[in-house]
């Protein structure tokens, strides 16, 4: 199939979008600026105190379903949030155990650091974590094979393109499904790495789904609570949101449910 053909996503819809949330609380900034950094991690501590109900009010409001990427402290730290978004519907995975990236991990240290991770996450949702995303987007050639042998479903870790797609480096095994992300579909981008108003991620991103759904494809976006929840930055999501919904045919799914589509719909043989 031709990578501009329009792909039929289910129930007639044009396009899909994938919301992502990373829970990094103070690790993600620990581990890019030292245990020291009291500025970055009192910034970051917003996440679980704050920006985490925040998103899942907006969520709420608009009755769409997220994937929550959880760091394993983060679920130590907080079980009243990871179980606050299990019973509305929202989707678990794994974000490391403390945001070390993985880049600098042996594929041995990667396997212990999921199982842990999972392990967290299981216990308090319920559910087997089938997903990933490396800190950072920081992964090693070991990665997914990693994630292969331990039977997870989905990554969200490699910018391939605008459509999932199947990696399987032991053919043994069931391909890992991978689901794109980018730098210009990251709240920090916008208000972390610059201070922009609201309105420039909601035009960004209104146009990346317009031309997305002209073409029949997937915007995978990748949000974290302590940037995203604060108050303006919020309002970017709203209004994305709401314009989403209002084009009436674009798939607003958790990644474990796109991933398995997927599989379902197209065989490994045939995609790239
Ligand atoms: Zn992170």
């Amino acid at each position: 199939m031709a990578e501009t053909a329009p792909q039929n996503w289910p129930a007639g819809h044009r396009a899909a979008l994938v919301l992502s949330f990373d829970v990094d609380g103070e690790y993600g900034v620990i581990n890019r600026y030292g245990a020291d950094d009291w500025y970055w991690r009192s910034q970051a501590r917003y996440d679980l105190d704050a920006g985490i109900w925040r998103v899942l009010n907006v969520l709420a409001d608009l009755d769409v379903q997220a994937t929550f990427c959880w760091v394993g402290r983060c679920v130590e730290d907080r079980p009243d949030a990871i179980r606050a978004v299990a019973d509305a519907d929202h989707e678990s995975a794994t974000h490391g155990w403390d945001h070390r990236y993985y880049r600098d991990m042996s594929a041995e240290e990667q396997a212990e650091d999921l199982r842990r991770t999972a392990s967290a996450i299981e216990d308090q949702t319920g559910e087997a974590a089938i997903g990933h995303k490396s800190p950072s987007w920081r992964f090693s050639d070991d990665t997914v094979a990693v994630l292969q042998q331990l039977g997870f479903r989905w990554n969200m870790d490699l910018a391939i393109g605008d459509l999932p797609g199947f990696n399987q480096p032991d053919s043994a095994l069931d391909p890992v499904v991978q689901l794109p992300p980018s730098r210009l579909w990251d709240d920090y981008s916008y208000f972390v790495d610059q201070i922009a108003p609201p309105d420039n991620a909601y035009n960004m991103w209104r146009d990346d789904i317009d031309v997305l759904r002209a073409e029949g494809k997937l915007m995978c976006m990748t949000f974290h609570p302590w940037v995203i929840g604060r108050p303006a930055p919020s309002r970017a999501l709203v209004h994305f949101l709401d314009y989403v919904v209002s084009l009436g045919d674009v798939w607003i799914a958790r990644a474990d449910h796109v991933a398995q589509w997927w599989r379902e719909t197209h065989s490994p043989d045939k995609a790239q």
